[in-house]
């Protein structure tokens, strides 16, 4: 039986007799940034020291997706369902064309090269949000060692038709995960600073979206603890799956921890996929696991 610890009543709602975590394969050094590919029935996701994208999926089990991967991170489908990218090695957004190209969207602010995307959700509306922390330029080892171009790590947002791209927050040390609430009104970023600075965060804050492209009435939602809070995804109802060190931690949209899924090995992101949406998939260290839910993931 999985370990779950239940704080709140509330959780029972997610649970059912079949939620228990698998571990699907193992053979990553450090992943993160999982997709689901409902037409192949897969997940694809970034091994990001060995440069390299993996794919698994229940007929053929374990095998490399794309290699070299231009260090890539964080993955997401765009409303047409390609596969859109955070790449460190080029430092850029790309997207994956129904061809096979894989092609750059966005690699500067103002002139400037990003630092390194980390990772990204697409709204509705087509927009691309991003993160651009610096950790895929400082080593050699999840990217390539280089200078920062930019005065800090902010967030973003890309136009992928007008080519606009705009700076939405900029108050944060190391920006990270995002996702929206399921109306699309609040935005949901992480903070993950404290792994290079003890007095650092390591939190998740929630913002109001403007016009469906400005952020404002940025506040503190939840410290994550222990660990860090890096990739995350939102269900229908607007519950929250948090990675940790040693758990997903599900919270209610006021902020309430309702309880944890337990994993083994450290967390880096997740995303709920299967046929019928309800498969919570989550990268962790060197494996990929998943747990069936009462719920369906708000976003793909
Ligand atoms: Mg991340």
């Amino acid at each position: 039986m999985t370990d779950i610890q239940i704080f709140d009543p509330r959780l029972q709602r997610i649970l059912n007799p079949d939620s228990r975590l698998e571990q699907l394969c193992t053979g990553a050094e450090w992943g993160e940034g999982p997709v689901w590919i409902g037409e192949q029935s897969c997940v694809v996701w970034s091994d990001i020291p060995n440069n390299r994208m993996l794919r698994w999926s229940a007929e053929e089990g374990l095998s490399v997706f794309r290699q070299p991967a231009h260090f890539s991170n964080g993955n997401y489908r765009d409303r047409e369902g390609r596969l859109v990218t955070c790449e460190h090695g080029r430092r850029c957004i790309s997207r994956t064309e129904r061809d096979g190209r894989v092609e750059v969207l966005v690699d500067r602010y103002q002139g400037a090269r990003l630092n390194s995307p980390n990772d990204l959700v697409v709204k509705s509306d087509g927009s691309i949000w991003f993160s651009d922390p610096a950790y895929g330029i400082m080593s050699d080892r999840e990217g390539y060692l280089a200078e920062s171009e930019q005065d800090g790590c902010h967030v973003y947002r890309f136009d992928p038709l007008s080519h606009e791209l705009s700076r939405v927050a900029n108050d944060f040390e190391k920006p990270n995960g995002l996702a929206f609430s399921p109306d699309e009104t609040l935005l949901y970023v992480s903070d993950t600073s404290a792994s290079h600075a003890e007095d650092g965060c390591h939190h998740l804050r929630v913002f109001d979206v403007l016009d469906g492209r400005r952020l404002v009435n940025g506040r503190l939602f939840a410290v994550i603890e222990p660990g860090l809070p890096d990739g995350f995804r939102v269900d229908q109802q607007g519950w929250l799956y948090v990675s940790s060190q040693d758990s997903i931690q599900v919270y209610a949209p006021d902020g309430c921890l309702l309880g944890k899924i337990l994993v083994p090995e450290k967390i880096s992101n997740c995303t709920f996929g299967g046929a019928e949406g309800n498969r919570l998939f989550i990268t962790a260290s060197t494996s990929l696991y998943a747990i069936t839910l009462n719920t369906r993931g708000c976003q793909s």
